[in-house]
């Protein structure tokens, strides 16, 4: 594409609707506005009136592809012209997302899993084998349904997204897990509309047991009533904030010692206190549900099963740092997740738990949905900013630390679903933290588990059915490292792991037996990192290229060609960690490494 507006491309008229049903219509000819005065055309939004809009940006660009599937010029030219944003850049953020297309496709697009969970259950390309030419098929990273795996989505164009940019639903969607070919060659024939239909539920082998905290309203609660909500506890941990405070709030949760559930464990108390003491105004609070870590499926779940606890806990949140808007980044390939949440926020705002006077106690706060496009990496915190921001969703450079300068250039507290949620027991007196598991790969009863720190890794695995012989354990993701069968007694805390020399991440417990081809599993981790980068720094950009070059040599090497590919691969895990300005480079050869010198890959 040129980097000027393509004069000769029009936005089609389908194309216009889509964009104006999210920002009304042209105000001016510049804007593409039909009644075009001499005067009016050489009107243009400029400065901060511009620099307001562009964070819709994103939402504009789902409202195109929702609509018709893909981003022609014509489309991209409408909406710059719309909200005054260069072509090359918004070209730069519309190839950035893998669910977005600047080629024509077919209005169904089909992704097939092909991600670690699923490969371990026999997912792959070759499910969409029976899917005819008017479906456009898309090998995908993990798509977050590992408890079914293997799992393949089918998205289909055509239907006007609802609503603003908060809120925009799209729902022509069929979810297919555990997938099999016939399955997805029916899908594929018929409208796409078949959200998932399996309950929360279902992905919760312990739901209904007594003694669950964070899962405890999985499966008993009815997660579309928000009084079902409210007489099952909801509400309760908002109430007992306002009569204590923000400052009370923040000293509760710091002497809970509650540490960041997304993987960096960084305290969360802190991180509200270091916000909320900013004399920079406004505050923001985003939560990161962009759960995007192969083999994570523990925020889905909670989203899906029960949303308004998520709600509620934004609102402590945003109450005790100051802030009154609130950001919940959604991945883009969670549509039930979507649709949950954008009921559950319209419902509280009905009922004033959201708004202008929170419960009426004169707070003012509400949230908004942002959803995500399809990038690993927009799940990094200052990733997320630049996204909503309506720029391409690379890191920025730390510091300043989002608590100083964030969202919009404002003080932000950025915290991860589970972590929001862990407060409402926190306020309301819970005695023991527990923490949330997704168990997946080889075992009998895949799904999210709930169980106190410190219990082992083997008695996590024993609840879940083990397979007859455990090959390997891949804990924490594709950042996250391998442990081997006699490493089971692992206990399940940040400290123990660390000490142990692996991570607990996410909370990704991927068991695979005797039957996997660890090379295959080692090459997936390797392309993901490749395909995931955002290649804004050098060491990452190339060093996840030369890695994955690298294992598909070795496949076929002895003696000393690989042992020289094992060198440079451990020459190039250290430039990445070292040198990576984020978690994502930092941690690319974590996997692979402990493969090599845990399970003695390659000999
Ligand atoms: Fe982008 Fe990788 Fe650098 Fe992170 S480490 S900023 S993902 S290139």
């Amino acid at each position: 594409m040129d980097l000027k507006f393509a004069d000769a491309a029009k936005a089609t008229d389908d194309e216009r609707a889509a964009v104006d049903g999210l920002l009304g219509p042209p105000e001016t000819g510049w804007e593409g506005g039909t009644d075009r005065t001499e005067e009016d055309l050489h009107w243009a939004r400029g400065g901060a009136a511009a620099r307001e809009r562009r964070d819709l940006l994103l939402p504009a660009l789902h409202a195109v592809n929702d609509r018709v599937g893909w981003l022609s010029e014509g489309a991209l030219d409408y909406i710059c012209r719309r909200l005054t944003v260069p072509p090359a850049e918004a070209y730069g953020v519309a190839t950035f997302y893998s669910l977005f297309s600047v080629k024509p496709r077919p209005a169904k697009v089909l992704h097939v899993c092909t991600d670690l969970a699923c490969a371990a259950r026999g997912g792959s390309m070759a499910l969409a084998d029976g899917v005819g030419p008017d479906v456009s098929v898309q090998p995908s990273p993990c798509l977050g349904l590992c408890e079914r795996a293997p799992a393949a989505l089918l998205l289909q164009a055509g239907v006007p997204s609802r609503g603003s940019a908060s809120d925009q639903v799209p729902y022509a969607t069929a979810v297919m897990a555990p997938a099999t070919a016939e399955a997805v060659a029916s899908a594929a024939r018929a409208p796409a509309d078949a959200p998932d239909e399996a309950p929360a539920e279902t992905a919760v082998p312990q739901a209904g047991q007594p003694g669950l905290t964070l899962l405890g309203r999985i499966g008993v609660v009815d997660p579309t009533d928000l009084d079902d909500y409210r007489a099952n506890g909801g509400y309760a941990a908002l109430r007992r904030a306002f009569a204590i405070g923000p400052a009370a709030v923040i000293r509760e949760v710091t002497d809970a010692g509650l540490l960041g559930r997304g993987g960096a464990a960084f305290p969360t108390g802190r991180k509200w206190q270091a916000t909320a003491s900013q004399p920079d105004h406004p505050h923001y609070l985003v939560c990161n549900a962009d759960e995007s870590e192969p083999g994570t499926f523990k925020d889905r779940v909670l989203m899906e099963g029960d949303p308004y606890a998520l709600i509620e806990a934004m609102t402590i949140a945003g109450y005790a740092i100051g802030a009154h808007q609130g950001y919940l980044y959604l991945r883009g390939e969670y549509p039930r997740a979507l649709a949950r949440l954008a009921e559950a926020i319209g419902q509280a705002r009905a009922r004033g738990l959201l708004g202008d006077d929170v419960l009426g106690q004169g707070y003012a706060f509400d949230i908004e949905i942002r959803r995500g496009a399809g990038a690993y990496i927009c799940g990094e915190e200052t990733a997320i900013f630049n996204s909503i921001e309506g720029y391409r969703g690379e890191p920025r450079t730390k510091p300043p630390f989002p608590v100083e300068k964030g969202l919009f250039g404002k003080p932000t507290a950025v915290n991860n679903v589970e972590t929001l949620v862990n407060v409402l027991p926190i306020l309301n007196g819970r005695a023991e933290e527990t923490k949330l598991f997704c168990l997946s790969g080889n075992v009998a009863r895949p799904g999210v588990y709930e169980l106190p720190f410190g219990a082992t890794l083997r008695e996590l695995i024993e609840l879940a059915g083990p397979p007859r012989t455990v090959r390997a354990v891949l804990l924490g993701g594709a950042a996250g490292s391998f442990v081997r069968p006699d490493e089971l007694d692992i206990p399940l805390t940040f400290e123990g792991t660390r000490e142990a020399g692996t991570t607990l991440g996410s909370g990704v417990v991927l068991v695979l037996d005797d039957t996997v081809e660890l090379p295959r599993i080692l090459l997936r981790i390797a392309e993901f990192f490749r395909d995931e980068s955002c290649g804004q720094c050098v060491p990452c950009r190339v060093g996840t290229v030369r890695q994955e070059e690298a294992l598909h040599r070795i496949q076929d090497r002895t003696g000393a060609a690989a042992a020289a590919d094992i060198a440079l691969l451990r020459e190039v895990g250290q430039a990445m960690r070292d040198a990576s300005i984020c978690g994502l480079g930092q941690t690319a050869w974590n996997a692979v490494e402990s493969a090599i010198d845990r399970l003695g890959a390659y000999e």
